[in-house]
């Protein structure tokens, strides 16, 4: 096998993954070709007027990686560090999960390369329009549906469907994650929170570790790791640690309270609000627990801190967020790591469901939703285990080239029985 690259973006890591399984799978040459670039990459200038009244010009990407399972389907990232590079990766990657969980789409990633602190709401919103604007071509309900992603939200994808109605007519599945006055659906805000404490709850056996009282840190307290922080609490686990971009926060006696956590998620509190013993950020990486999940940015846990990391699993909450060599070192460790692919195929797969409510007009509760997503990752988790052979301590593969195993074989299928690889 290739030695793993020191060159951690999104797009060389799941190069060197696909790689990896095109090997294990003996994928035809120009199949793996094909998978190694996009099917289409867009790059717009995307000018705003500000509110002070001056105009500034940002750069706009939509990589569609492959559509041979579906639509293309992906979120829209703002943030002042992606680049075509990293969009190219994140589309690859997204093509692979929504295989992984087997729901009928393709992958694809947006971004905005902008200062998103610095955007006050109605120059996102500007931004979010005239991007709709300059992508309509190239996006569609049945084409490429956007969503939320870091730095955006229901609000921005408000204002993408309301262009989009001016531009193309009424039509709510041209994106997911919508406020659920707007066609939005039960759940979809928390889902990747709530997909992987069904996850765990369904995987926790077989990875030997107890879900009533696991002691569960949190890196990142957004829209992911605040959600987790609820659905693990409810689960019977004690959420010991949680933090965010200023601080780490420590649990006092062992757990945060559940209505604590949830006050906090109602009103979008900052971790440092949370009662409890303050450190600094980095600290949370290295407190003790039996299951650690890296919740914020991608590359979190590298090099540089994997030797203060203790915890017997990872469920990877983010894209990306363990370096290629970190990964190395914790499984030598006898860490369990549970790969993005499927740990956070929670949004994506409840945006499934929001579209296809959309698509019949049809509206599920709240109870529907979660016993859909429950099913979707139990049934992922159980072939993703088999594929892993986990139950043989000899298994030769782990979770993340099982993971991708699955996901690059379903849609290498695809593309042969579409002859288009
Ligand atoms: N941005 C999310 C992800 O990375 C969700 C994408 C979607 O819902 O389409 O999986």
């Amino acid at each position: 096998m290739a030695e793993p690259p020191a060159d951690h973006s999104p797009h060389t890591v799941v190069a060197f993954h696909l790689d990896a399984a095109a090997e294990r799978l003996a994928l035809p040459d120009h199949t793996t070709e094909l998978l190694r670039s996009s099917e289409r990459e867009v790059q717009v200038q995307l000018p705003i007027e500000r509110t002070d009244g001056s105009l500034s010009v940002y750069t706009g990407y939509r990589v569609q990686h492959n559509a041979a399972r579906g639509p293309f389907k992906g979120g829209i990232r703002f943030h002042p560090d992606v680049d075509l590079e990293v969009v190219q990766g994140l589309a690859s990657l997204m093509t692979y999960k929504c295989a992984l969980v087997n729901i009928p789409f393709g992958g694809a990633k947006g971004a905005v390369r902008c200062p998103s602190h610095e955007l006050d709401e109605r120059e996102r919103g500007r931004l979010a329009r005239v991007l709709t604007r300059r992508l309509a071509d190239v996006i569609g309900p049945e084409r490429d549906i956007p969503a939320p992603d870091i730095g955006t939200d229901e609000t921005t994808m408000a204002h993408m469907m309301d262009e989009w109605a001016h531009l193309m007519g009424p039509s709510p599945s041209i994106v997911t994650g919508k406020p659920l006055a707007l066609g939005g659906t039960y759940g979809r805000r928390e889902a990747v929170g709530r997909g992987l404490a069904q996850l765990f709850a369904f995987s926790a056996e077989d990875l030997g570790v107890p879900v009533e009282g696991a002691r569960v840190a949190i890196q990142g307290f957004g829209k992911v790791g605040a959600s987790a922080a609820v659905a693990f609490t409810r689960l019977g686990c004690r959420v010991v640690a949680v933090s965010d971009a200023d601080t780490a926060v420590v649990a006092p006696d062992g757990g945060f309270e559940l209505e604590t956590l949830e006050l906090a998620v109602a009103q979008g509190q900052p971790a440092g609000a949370l009662p409890g013993e303050q450190l600094p950020r980095e600290d949370l990486l290295a407190i003790s627990c039996e299951v650690l999940i890296p919740a914020a940015l991608g590359g979190a846990i590298h090099m540089g801190n994997v030797d203060g990391v203790d915890t017997r699993v990872i469920l990877e909450g983010a894209n990306a967020p363990v370096t290629l060599d970190a990964e190395s070192v914790l499984l030598e460790r006898g860490v369990q790591i549970v790969p993005d692919l499927l740990a956070n195929a929670g949004g994506v797969v409840v945006s499934y469901f929001e579209w296809v409510q959309n698509l019949q007009h049809l509206h599920w509760d709240a109870g529907e939703v979660d016993e859909r997503l429950g099913r979707t990752m139990r049934r992922a988790w159980g072939e993703l285990a088999e594929a892993a052979e986990l139950a043989d301590p000899g298994s030769s593969r782990t979770l993340r080239q099982a993971a991708y195993d699955l996901g690059v074989g379903r849609v290498a299928q695809a593309m042969t029985l579409r002859r288009s690889g």
